[in-house]
């Protein structure tokens, strides 16, 4: 049981699986005003840099749920390493209809919400875990500027133009679902590039390691494929952000 190999291949080096920089994660934690033993689920928690470190900065306990054993192995070394361990746990399984046994305070999935089938579902899947009062964080792309084509759609890696929404309308999308939007923090391209350029690194020093590899071909079709594909769509089109929410 585990995600796509490419993933555990171009991401291995990454400690953020989103294009959030450590700043914009840690100016989301600040922004939420979280108080000491808020309890924090996070679905999808990828190598933990969340949970990690919002329970170093304020204290929090968290449970991460990912399906990449890699992940969720970095992930506890990154709480070891910040001297957080006691405070997060991490398993490694299947996210889709996950709830927590203990309410948390903040349910998060972030860049993952295809493990609730789309917003409406990962909302609806983490309100399960919600106590009363308590704080959804939703990771999501929108698009910056609607694709003239389903091709540029299909070049930001969405099956088609109607996977994402402009900003405005996803977050009227909130409101529609009874869900008051009450803080976010965007992506920019500065952020964007730290996520997708730290893959082409680790993608070429993977392929000097492993030039025998029958992944490899694969790998250094990705790699030489990434520069000009995400400077020409993701770059231009796609936005992304986590966008936190209460119930009305
Ligand atoms: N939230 C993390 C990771 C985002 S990347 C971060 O922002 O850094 C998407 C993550 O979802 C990856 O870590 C991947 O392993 C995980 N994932 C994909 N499908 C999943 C599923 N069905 N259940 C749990 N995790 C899943």
């Amino acid at each position: 049981m585990d995600i796509p190999r490419i993933f555990n291949v171009s991401e291995s080096a990454h400690r953020i699986h989103d294009p959030f920089t450590p700043e914009k994660l840690a100016t989301l934690g600040a922004a939420l005003r979280l108080e000491p033993e808020t309890r924090v689920l996070d679905l999808g928690s990828g190598s933990g840099e969340l949970l990690c470190t919002w329970a170093r900065d304020h204290g929090i306990r968290g449970t991460g749920v990912d399906l990449s054993q890699l992940f969720t192995e970095q992930a506890r070394r990154r709480a070891a390493e910040l001297g957080v361990a006691d405070r997060v746990e991490f398993v490694h399984g299947d996210a889709a209809g996950y709830v927590a046994s203990e309410k948390a305070g903040v349910a998060a999935c972030v860049g993952a919400t295809w493990i609730g089938g789309g917003v409406a579902g990962t909302i609806a899947l983490l309100a399960r875990s919600l106590r009363a009062g308590g704080i959804l964080l939703v990771g999501e792309p929108y698009w910056l500027k609607l694709p003239p084509s389903e091709e540029v759609a299909q070049g930001c890696h969405a099956a088609s133009i109607s996977d994402f929404l402009l900003l405005r309308d996803l977050l009227a999308s909130f409101g529609k679902l009874r869900w008051d939007v009450v803080e976010m923090v965007l992506a920019d391209p500065d952020s964007w590039d730290r996520y997708e350029a730290a893959r082409w690194l680790t993608m070429r020093r993977w392929l000097e390691a492993n030039p025998d590899d029958d992944f490899a071909k694969e790998v250094r079709a990705e790699l030489t494929a990434a520069p000009e594909r995400y400077a020409t769509f993701t770059r231009e089109y796609l936005g992304w952000g986590v966008f936190a929410l209460m119930a009305r």
